[in-house]
């Protein structure tokens, strides 16, 4: 056996390490009240010790969970550290879930105690007596912002329970493999199923999120994690940036273009994550101002396809990279990201576009497959598609409460993606599985057909589905929203697709909406529209 320490990797380290080396460096949020509040790392420490005594008084035992309904803020990253670096499971719940599905996910999760941003008061009211495992209520603001009256049984004050709780506060060590935090998948089909991670696979997802051809994290850095805090772990910002040093800036609530604006500008902000439907935001809001952006460098996409006409306005026009990333609530969530190997920097500019294009290489740690439909391995020519799995030290092996419904395939998990990886390992996503177009027995990639729409300067959202067709069993109908003031025809748009696909590829027809359902975290329910469409008819049909 080796001869080197045996120490656990445990969160609480990141946020002691965060302190020791990077004390002053800052966290920067948007509060739910509008103002904007900074300390540093070593005051975020302080407080996650006085909430972690704060959680024992409370009665918290090691392994509880403790659920969160709150935004990208200070105080929910002291309680990212204070819960888990005490023991017990975080559980972060996404407030855009439907009341009944948050119901549903806290009764399963057994919480014991919720912590809420003040923004989600009503929401709280409306659920409590349905929550049954839950003790206790905490508001996360002062003394000042509390409701006079509430029907929340056991409310209290989080800055009650910081100032009535002593700083110090040793980390308990413990086995690396406990779980240290719960997130459930968004569940558009069926109930909402529960991730549960470790300290172990925390961490080494935080180590490889940070390097270089991953996230690119480091001390230099000023990161603005737009995707939230209650999805995946904000894609793991919240401690690859104590990790590196990086200054973090948190949003709040306020997620449309100009408040992101403003903050990237007066906080020297050089990176950012997030869904594609937010930097659209971010796009429109410049365009209409005729702005600029001063340190703002890179964006990180991920969550759903970047429409590659996006990632040219934003290099040409702003200056800015937008780097494609590929994961999953299941992968903690990386899987894949798409930088330039040093042998592309010779190549044309649109053949390194086309490389950027896709979802692009694992991180170190993953391992990816395609296999056909009775699960042999496919080549990866580029070309050939097939359902994408995954192994890895941050990938689940099952679900929360469900260790006995087999979910690994071969000990490979199954993503319900459908893909191709070309010769070099760079795999593109060419849809959800369930959202495949199936045209005479032969695969049509939705997204690539949603591409070609998004260039058109007139589109601002596209969907594809397939809808029924009697010879072909199903043929691409394209659902699209118009940029306000602007327009274009369906014979313009069916035409925009010549040479640019195969001709059979073409979409059938176009239907013009006013907006598109969009779930909980940002994407758009293609399920959604198709319910919404279920009457319609193709002109030939
Ligand atoms: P979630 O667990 O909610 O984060 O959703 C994960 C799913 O989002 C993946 O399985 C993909 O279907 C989709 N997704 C994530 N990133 C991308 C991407 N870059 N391109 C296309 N689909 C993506």
């Amino acid at each position: 056996m080796g001869q080197m320490m045996n120490q656990p990797m445990l969160i609480s380290s990141i946020i002691q390490h965060a302190d020791r080396h990077f004390g002053r460096k800052e966290i920067v949020s948007r509060r739910v009240e509008g103002d904007i509040h900074r300390y540093t790392y070593r005051d975020c420490h302080k407080r996650a010790r006085q909430m972690a005594n704060a959680l024992g008084n409370l009665g918290v035992a090691m392994g509880d969970r403790v659920a969160t309904l709150a935004w990208n803020g200070y105080r929910h990253l002291e309680l990212y550290y204070a819960i888990s670096g005490s023991g017990a499971v975080i559980h972060t719940i996404n407030p855009r879930l439907h009341p009944e599905q948050i119901a549903y996910i806290a009764n399963h999760a057994e919480d014991t105690y919720v912590f809420f941003d003040l923004t989600f008061l009503h929401l709280v009211e409306t659920l409590a007596a349905q929550c049954r495992s839950v003790k206790g209520y905490i508001a996360m603001t002062e003394r000042s912002n509390m409701p006079a009256v509430s029907t929340i049984p056991n409310l209290m004050c989080y800055e009650d329970l910081i100032e009535a709780s002593s700083d110090r506060y040793e980390w308990p060590t413990f086995d690396e493999n406990s779980a240290s935090t719960l997130c459930y998948t968004s569940g558009t089909t069926g109930n909402p199923k529960g991730v549960l991670y470790s300290h172990r696979s925390t961490i080494l997802h935080a180590y490889a999120s940070s390097m270089p051809d991953a996230l690119n994290m480091s001390g230099r850095e000023v990161v603005l994690p737009v995707v939230p805090m209650f999805h995946v772990n904000a894609w793991g910002f919240p401690y690859s940036a104590p990790l590196t040093g990086a200054k973090l800036v948190l949003p709040g609530p306020a997620l449309d273009g100009g408040s992101l604006y403003e903050l990237i500008e007066q906080e020297g902000v050089t990176f950012s994550a997030g869904v594609p439907t937010v930097w659209l935001g971010l796009l429109e809001h410049a365009g209409r101002g005729k702005l600029t952006f001063s340190s703002f460098r890179r964006i990180v996409i991920g969550g759903a396809a970047c429409p590659p006409a996006m990632m040219k306005t934003y290099r040409q026009q702003y200056g800015v990279e937008l780097v494609h990333t590929w994961g999953m609530t299941e992968m903690s969530p990386l899987g894949t990201v798409c930088t330039l190997q040093s042998h592309h920097l010779v190549l044309p500019q649109d053949e390194q576009q086309a490389i950027l294009e896709k979802q692009g290489h694992v991180v170190y740690g993953v391992d990816m497959k395609i296999v056909d439909d009775a699960g042999s391995e496919l080549p990866w020519d580029g070309t050939i598609r097939g359902n994408l799995y995954v192994r890895g030290p941050w990938v689940a092996k099952s679900y929360f409460k469900a260790e006995n419904g087999e979910v690994l395939q071969d000990g490979w998990f199954p993503t319900g993606d459908v893909a191709t990886i070309d010769p070099e390992g760079y795999m593109q996503i060419t849809d959800r599985s369930k959202d495949v177009i199936k045209s005479g027995g032969e695969w049509i990639g939705s997204i690539e057909l949603e591409n070609v729409a998004l260039a058109h300067p007139a589109v601002r959202l596209a969907a594809c589905i397939g809808v029924f067709h009697p010879k072909w069993d199903e043929r691409p109908l394209l659902v699209i929203v118009k940029k306000p003031g602007a327009d274009v025809s369906k014979d313009e748009l069916i035409n925009s697709y010549k040479g640019r696909v195969a001709s059979w590829w073409t979409p059938d027809d176009v239907v013009f909406v006013d907006s598109l359902p969009v779930g909980a975290t940002g994407k758009i329910l293609k399920n959604e529209i198709r319910n919404q469409l279920r009457d319609y008819k193709l002109p030939t049909t």
